[in-house]
């Protein structure tokens, strides 16, 4: 049994359908790349697992369990857990405490000490008492992060994580998603940057307008020219 498995997902934004048939499976302990170019359904697609999207439908199972009739919370309380593109960390609490919000607020999981998120983000640890506001874009994104692994999630859904961060930042940021996938954490993850996703994952689905391109080892992706060119402008 996969971990999660997407079949047949459909999702909407009003009358506007964006997603049509979508399949996918991620197994336990492994990270998955969603790749695409601009508007063609990733961040949807993370959102129809995690329920925010307007409408759904389809089969959308999470350890064998269907989800896809369950709500935000139910599913959050499962053990998935998205960092959005926008990242949305708290601007007027300081780094110690976003964190310890979303510790305290961690319900289904059982949270991960605060501590052990500053051994894996170093960089967070020097600016424990700034305020959220005050960080750099690389910053925010570690915390983001920072603040979905401390409630210890059986499956993290990183949309875009290097989306608007300088190259120097990638690299830091490449180094502690490397770390959090050694400690057995599930990704799947969205990336504009082809290079990046290749790098941390061991398979990839293409899309394109909302529909399933491709999907193969990230050893085939790399082989194959024609699929970077044609569904990733990369080439
Ligand atoms: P990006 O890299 O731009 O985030 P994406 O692959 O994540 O691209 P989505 O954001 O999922 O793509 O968008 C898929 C389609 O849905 C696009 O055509 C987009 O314009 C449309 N869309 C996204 N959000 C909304 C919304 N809130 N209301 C209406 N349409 C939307």
């Amino acid at each position: 049994m996969s971990l999660l498995e997407l079949s047949d997902v459909n999702a909407y934004y009003g009358n506007s359908h964006v997603v049509f048939d979508l399949s996918l499976s991620v197994e336990e302990n492994e990270v998955v790349a969603l790749l695409g170019r601009n508007g063609a359904g990733k961040t949807t697609t993370l959102r129809a697992i995690t329920g925010t999207v307007p409408r759904r439908h389809g089969t959308i199972a999470f350890r064998g369990d269907s989800i896809v009739d369950q709500s935000v919370d139910r599913i959050s309380n499962r053990g998935i857990k998205l960092v959005p593109e926008e990242r949305r960390i708290f601007p007027t609490l300081t780094v110690v405490e976003n964190l310890s919000v979303a510790r305290d607020s961690c319900s289904g999981t059982e949270p991960r000490p605060i501590e052990e998120m500053f051994d894996i983000f170093p960089v967070l640890d020097e600016l424990r008492e700034n305020r959220g506001r005050n960080l750099s874009g690389g910053e925010q994104q570690m915390l983001a992060v920072a603040r979905a692994l401390v409630q210890n999630p059986d499956l993290l859904l990183l949309d875009e994580p290097t989306e608007g961060l300088a190259p120097v930042i990638v690299e830091d940021l490449r180094e502690v998603l490397e770390d959090i996938v050694s400690r057995d954490v599930t990704v799947l993850i969205t990336e504009q940057n082809v290079e990046f996703a290749l790098d941390l994952s061991e398979r990839a689905y293409i899309i394109e307008s909302g529909e399933n391109a491709w999907d193969g080892s990230i050893e085939d992706l790399r082989q194959r020219e024609d699929l970077l060119e044609e569904y990733l402008s990369v080439g």
